[in-house]
């Protein structure tokens, strides 16, 4: 329920007896601007009609989803997240370009420099990986947060990073302009709830067997914890195909536009996983409708530490952007 504007704390109070009364649990919530009063069931028409009486309803969301606040029936227009100077879910297209993971001071502002000049407009770096095995490449941790945030204050560029636990969240928080939950992480629970508690803007990656649905709920975790700027990112299911890392589902952009507001961005890296398909498939999402891409970019992708085979080298990256210019053009985006 959306509550009315300058409604008094007593007539809020009143209303939150009054649905305790019904068993109706009832979580007050600001948004945007405005106090929800979030039920986990609908209240009887009876009753709502009371809650109107007395001056507390504006409007009543009925939760047809179990996304409500995600839903594009509970906000009508697309969100847009700003993080520093990138506004992501506007015309222009957020770049988000940078290693897998940040591996040296020289490496990450190598490629900082170069994503910057070319045209991104935020830094990705892993600092905390997610590793299928425990012997491989595990990041270089708070290093590299400081790494990244060197970066930031060099080329203005936003960083985000990835952040594994519920207990590293205001570690991240205090470097970095975005969280990122990862793809193994969508459905983590505690970690959902502590990034929405943190405020700061934060990328849902699509887990690898998480259906749209399923996606738009965790979201709702985030935003249920009073954090409006979650931005969603599509990076490839698992299927039977080989021929590629995951499968890009790149209808989930059309389709999540029909039912959320929240911004969306493709993951062409590790959707394909092959540096030769990352450009035909960024240009796809682009197509398709994405507010953004994330593109993993390496000075020297042969001798990487993780995810060698998907990273753009620095060449390759130019050449992308030129060629996406006019991709962007002809759906209504620009690129700089
Ligand atoms: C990443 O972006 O660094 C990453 C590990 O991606 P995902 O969670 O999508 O696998
Ligand atoms: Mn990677």
């Amino acid at each position: 329920m959306v509550t009315q504007r300058g409604a008094s704390a007593k007539i809020i109070n009143e209303a939150l007896d009054f649905l305790n009364e019904r068993e109706l649990e009832a979580k007050p919530l600001t948004w945007k601007n405005q106090l929800l009063l979030v039920t986990n069931r609908n209240p009887a028409s009876t009753d709502v009609d009371r809650l109107k009486d007395i001056g507390v309803i504006e409007r009543l969301v009925h939760p047809t989803q179990k996304a409500q606040l995600a839903s594009r029936e509970f906000q009508r227009e697309n969100s847009v997240i700003n993080t520093e100077n990138v506004s992501i879910g506007s015309q222009k297209l957020v770049i988000i370009a940078g290693p897998c993971s940040v591996e040296s001071r020289q490496q990450l502002l190598e490629v900082a420099r170069a994503v910057k000049r070319l045209g991104a407009s935020m830094l990705r770096g892993g600092a905390f990986k997610p590793r299928t095995s425990p012997y491989e490449f595990q990041g270089l941790g708070e290093t590299a947060l400081s790494l990244l945030a060197e970066a930031r204050d060099e080329t203005d560029l936003p960083v985000i990073t990835e952040v594994l636990e519920p207990g590293k969240v205001d570690l991240v928080a205090k470097y970095a302009d975005m969280l990122q939950v990862g793809a193994r992480n969508m459905q983590n629970f505690p970690l959902l709830r502590a990034v929405g508690r943190s405020k700061k803007p934060v990328l849902l990656k699509r887990g690898m067997m998480a259906t749209i649905d399923e996606l738009l709920q965790a979201a709702e975790y985030i935003l249920l914890e009073g954090n409006p700027n979650v931005v969603l990112c599509e990076r490839g299911i698992r299927t039977f195909e080989k021929a590629t890392r995951n499968t890009l589902d790149l209808a989930a952009v059309p389709v999540l536009r029909k039912q959320t507001h929240l911004p969306i961005l493709v993951d062409p890296s590790h959707a394909t996983g092959s540096r030769d398909l990352v450009a035909p498939m960024t240009k796809a999402a682009v197509s398709a409708g994405a507010d953004g891409v994330m593109i993993e970019v390496h000075p020297n992708p042969e001798n990487a530490l993780s995810d060698s085979h998907q990273q753009l080298d620095l060449n390759e990256f130019a050449r992308l952007m030129e060629e996406l210019e006019p991709v962007a053009e002809a759906v209504g985006r620009r690129l700089r």
